[in-house]
């Protein structure tokens, strides 16, 4: 059988590719790789050189390369068959990299090539390489006596299925709530659409009236308009208590967090750490969690004055309204009104300014001011019509290109990413620039119009495209720390967030709106306004953001966590932290999937570090005109280029010349006197 995956050349050929293509593809590569692991394991010691780490980069490349189509397509152009495919292999290829992060005799020839003479004469970035792998084997648990080793794996194998069921519980709690509400006199203020959405959803279920659920499109909503002080308390309790001791028995999640905590802390303990923060923080650009716990708490100081202030404008917006005490189920209600009269903005009226094509030339004008690269639509293979391809050109040279598929449909994953097609390499004779895909859910264009882009969609879109950037402009070819990969977590978000600041810059916003029918582009007192409403409330986001991220590393610090009270130490949290207090009985750790499901666990704060770093670099932009060539061609050489071959402080401090600085975020945030 023809297999297109396998006959890739160049780039991959999308659209001959099909679910029956997966599975013989993937266990061809993976059953080829393994015999090439079986003959490197067995190379002499004595003569080892670089050579076998290139080879296994080369395997890794294969893999990746082949898992990478496949897996976009799973998420853009998903069905049960290709679904099922996907799973089967996804598992085949979990086991194919667990395998080889458990080879003591590939760790080995990494331990020996550190110790011989070899590794002094090798490049910084072939010795970071070295020492990341070495590094991730040891995290991997690979260095442990036998028995060690067996219950690492056990308690891995639970921390897996312990964070299934925690996601699982948050979402069955989230899919079973319901509320109907007969009396349409309860439901004044909340829009229209939520309304019609609701009232669909009562039809559905046989019920009369309106039905309102937990899902964020129509739970927001209801929270920030609904007049119904006792409507809103009773939605906002319900989301509060969900997986917890307060529900349904089946879905509480109490039980699984002091198991996860006491797991992670169990492994963090076998690998030689104090407590699970320290191994989080191993492989993170920040040094330690006591430099997180510090960082953290210096931000909140500095935001707790702008914090208590929006929390009085709060107060008084609720008392003028009768409200005296201000309660938790209040607070997205006046923030709404307070918003709505002092700024009075519009998302549609901002949208008509926003049209596709005006919009690309914006964001292509900046990537071609800052670093002299043209953008330019090209031809080849896709997935479906609305895809389109574009090659990155610097003198008249290709140095990278990408697919961009913008608008939601059925069987496309919701949300917007950038994720690695192929990665630059020197082992691709055929392709030697980087792809990427860039992929959002955006609305498509209607009847003749362009598709029209709200103000936070086009944020979205330059977050991404700097991710791509961070992708597109790596000139490193080792395959390990080409592009983002081999870049510390908590640093990654630096080139993306980086991006977003050129979407509040006047001078590009003017070249990038063009009112879809006065064709004039936005006026500027309509951009002051969106300005002005940048920094709502920034205070206290700020502190909520601070809150969660210190809850997550002082839970993690705890070395035996068997004896935590997660409430309590979230209330301590709180106390140190935080302007708006919730009741009690509020039990947002029970929902938190991001350290409890995801891959956040003492890592939540990665979100504001990066942040300092983004703002850090956009103020020498700032300083040296907005678009600089110069300090362009300084941020790609000393960041974006460099890819994960050197540790992201090092890049940073190149860039900046010192250590980052908290000063310009607080600043962009509007938190300075
Ligand atoms: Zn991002």
């Amino acid at each position: 059988m023809n297999n297109p995956i396998l006959e890739q050349i160049d780039l991959p050929i999308f659209d001959e590719i099909k679910a029956e293509h997966i599975y013989p593809a993937i266990t061809t590569i993976i059953i080829e790789n393994k015999t090439k692991i079986k003959e490197i394991e067995n190379y002499e010691i004595s003569k080892i050189d670089y050579k076998f780490v290139d080879e296994l980069s080369l395997l890794d490349y294969k893999l990746s390369n082949a898992w990478s189509q496949i897996g976009h397509l799973n998420s853009v152009m998903n069905s049960d068959l290709y679904r099922g495919e996907y799973n089967k292999c996804r598992e085949l290829i979990t086991d194919f990299y667990s395998n080889l992060s458990q080879n003591t005799k590939i760790f080995n020839l990494y331990k020996e090539l550190k110790k011989s003479t070899i590794f002094e004469s090798l490049s910084a970035m072939q010795q970071k390489i070295i020492n990341d792998e070495i590094k991730d084997f040891k995290l991997g648990g690979v260095d442990l006596d036998e028995d060690k080793k067996t219950t690492f794996k056990e308690l891995q194998s639970k921390l897996a299925k312990l964070s299934s069921r925690f996601e699982e519980n948050v979402l069955d709690e989230t899919n079973n709530y319901t509320l109907n509400i007969t009396d349409e006199s309860l439901l004044d203020g909340i829009p229209k659409d939520i309304l019609e959405s609701a009232k669909a959803l009562a039809k559905e279920n046989d019920q009369k009236g309106h039905t309102f659920t937990l899902h964020f499109p129509c739970y927001i909503p209801v929270l920030q308009y609904a007049k119904n002080r006792n409507l809103r308390k009773e939605m906002y309790e319900a989301y509060a208590k969900k997986a917890s001791e307060f529900s349904d028995k089946k879905f509480d999640n109490t039980t699984i967090i002091k198991d996860i905590l006491s797991h992670r802390a169990s492994i963090a303990r076998l690998l030689g750490f104090n407590n699970y923060a320290e191994l989080s923080i191993d492989r993170k650009m920040a040094s330690n969690p006591d430099e997180v716990c510090s960082f953290l708490r210096d931000l909140s100081n500095k935001a707790k004055p702008y914090g208590l202030k929006d929390f009085e404008e709060l107060k008084e917006a609720a008392k003028k309204d009768g409200v005296e005490e201000l309660e938790a189920w209040d607070v997205a209600f006046y923030s709404e009104i307070i918003k709505q009269n002092k700024y009075n903005i519009n998302d549609q009226e901002i949208k008509q300014f926003f049209p596709e094509n005006k919009v690309f030339e914006g964001l292509f004008n900046v990537i071609k001011n800052l670093y002299d690269i043209d953008i330019i639509e090209s031809k080849a293979s896709i997935w479906h019509t609305d895809v389109k391809y574009y090659e990155l050109l610097q003198d008249n040279k290709i140095i990278g290109s990408f697919y961009l598929d913008l608008y939601a449909r059925k069987n496309k994953r919701g949300g917007a990413w950038m994720d690695e097609c192929i990665s630059k390499t020197k082992f691709n004779e055929n392709i030697d620039y980087p792809v990427a895909y860039l992929t959002c859910n955006f609305s498509s264009p209607i009847g003749n119009n362009p598709a029209l882009f709200t103000h936070d969609e086009v944020i979205t879109l330059f977050h991404e495209c700097g991710h791509g950037l961070h992708h597109l402009l790596t000139e490193i070819s080792e395959f390990n720390v080409s592009g983002i990969k081999g870049v510390e977590w908590d640093a990654v978000e630096l080139p993306s967030q980086f991006m977003e600041n050129f979407c509040w810059d006047w001078n590009v916003i003017k070249n990038m709106t063009q009112h879809i029918h006065t064709k004039e582009s936005m006026p500027k007192e309509l951009f002051n306004k969106l300005i002005a409403s940048k920094n709502f409330q920034s205070g206290m986001q700020s502190l909520r953001q601070i809150e969660f991220a210190l809850f997550d590393m002082l839970i993690h610090m705890e070395s035996n966590p068997d004896n935590l009270d997660v409430i309590s130490t979230l209330e301590s949290v709180r106390d140190e932290v935080a302007v708006v207090r919730p009741p009690n009985w509020n039990r947002f750790p029970h929902s938190f999937s991001h350290i409890f499901a995801g891959g956040y666990a003492a890592g939540y704060y990665s979100y504001k570090w990066a942040e300092v770093l983004s703002a850090d670099v956009f103020e020498e932009f700032e300083n040296n005109g907005v678009l600089s060539k110069d300090v362009g061609a300084r941020f790609r050489r000393e960041i974006l280029s460099v890819g994960g071959s050197r540790p992201a402080k090092e890049s940073f401090i190149k860039f900046k010349g010192r250590e980052p600085s908290v000063d310009a975020l607080l600043r962009h945030n509007g938190l300075t006197a």
